[in-house]
């Protein structure tokens, strides 16, 4: 089988170096080998998260640990606000309402960013408990402004609860000094593992909701895993090898750095948006995430015919659009072991397939 390089916004390509770490024995999960690699991971990702808080690791993908972000904080009645601008904002509307929460829906229209004030006003009509925010909303390439989100929420004593799925690592985010509250995330985008972990950080605000909350919750109730994460431990089997991985995926992130690996994010994504515009492509929005590109299919031009030419041809998966946006849209992805020549190689692949598609509508 030929080797296909994900230039998806998730799953995405893994370093070789991960792949080997998780190729390792196998310890079991209650012994003194495995703790020590999880005490490293566990401190790694503080580093990560740029928090001193706990980041806890979830065997579920991304949306769990966004489902223990509504159970542990909230309770049957409690209001949230959600910001929704796409399909993963909208998700976060589906999960408060499956708790019931109170839920006042903020929509955006997909491509845009949120106005930080009109947040600012529905927080301070509603009077929630909890704010659920997107950081780079992977549905539309939309990065929203989280610092100022996080202080509008801080000010008025709303906890606000950031899914950085795509956001994290690729853009900023220091969870601690911008005074967020909860941070999301997935093994599968900018950490580059496979898919099957999730990532959720509590400040003290969080941790003293958690303990307070009276949602029905068990697998992925935070207070026992809380309890269980001082002693580098969890409540029940964790994802041993992922979790191998992880401790290596994070070392890689660190020795580049996490200043120099933001450089390679806008450097990839400029790169992209103005080599797309070359080809005539114009960008779905103008407030860019780093983590994706989102491109605008020209007219005339089947989004599927190029995304299954760039497979066959050129051995690259890039992503088509999301509900709506199916045939409107493609999505570069700029996470995972990828580096700036791969996005010259995804243009080149590109532009071959427009070119092809061209040809095949004049013949
Ligand atoms: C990938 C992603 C998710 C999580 O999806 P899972 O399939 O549950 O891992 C959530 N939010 C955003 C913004 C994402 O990009």
């Amino acid at each position: 089988m030929t080797r296909t390089s994900l230039h998806t916004p998730g799953p995405v390509n893994v370093p070789p170096q991960v792949v080997e770490a998780m190729g390792r024995p196998m310890p079991h999960h209650r012994t003194e080998t495995f703790q020590k690699i999880v005490e490293g991971a566990n401190a790694k990702l503080q580093r990560v998260f740029q928090t001193n808080e706990p980041v806890m690791t979830l065997a579920t993908s991304g949306t769990g640990a966004m489902e223990a972000s509504v159970c542990n904080l909230l309770s049957p009645g409690d209001k949230a606000v959600v910001v929704s601008s796409g399909k993963f904002g909208e998700r976060w509307g589906q999960l408060t309402n499956a708790y019931g929460i109170e839920t006042e829906i903020i929509e955006v229209p997909w491509g845009e960013a949120v106005d930080p004030e009109l947040v600012a006003k529905t927080l301070d009509r509603v009077r929630p408990k909890a704010v659920y925010l997107t950081y780079s909303e992977t549905s539309t390439g939309v990065l929203h402004p989280i610092e100022e989100l996080a202080r509008i929420a801080q000010e008025r004593g709303v906890l606000s609860v950031v899914d950085a799925i795509t956001g994290l690592i690729a853009h900023p985010l220091p969870m601690d000094d911008w005074g967020v509250d909860v941070v999301v995330c997935g093994s599968q985008k900018a950490i580059m593992l496979p898919p099957g972990l999730s990532f959720i950080a509590l400040s003290k605000r969080a941790q003293k909701a958690c303990a307070e909350a009276k949602s029905p919750r068990y697998y992925l109730d935070l207070r026992k895993a809380l309890k269980k994460w001082e002693a580098a431990d969890f409540p029940y089997t964790p994802a041993v090898t992922l979790i191998m991985g992880l401790d290596r995926s994070l070392d890689l992130i660190l020795d580049d750095g996490l200043d120099a690996t933001l450089t390679r994010f806008v450097r990839m994504s400029d790169r992209c948006r103005a080599g797309l515009g070359e080809l005539g492509l114009e960008a779905y929005t103008s407030s860019p995430a780093r983590s994706l590109t989102v491109a605008r299919v020209p007219e005339g031009v089947n989004a599927k015919f190029v995304l299954d030419f760039v497979e066959r041809n050129h051995h690259i998966r890039l992503a088509g659009g999301q509900d709506s946006l199916k045939g409107k849209v493609l999505r570069f992805g700029h996470m995972g072991y990828l580096k700036e020549d791969d996005v010259e190689a995804a243009l080149a692949a590109v532009k071959d397939a427009l070119e092809a598609s061209r040809k095949q509508v004049t013949s």
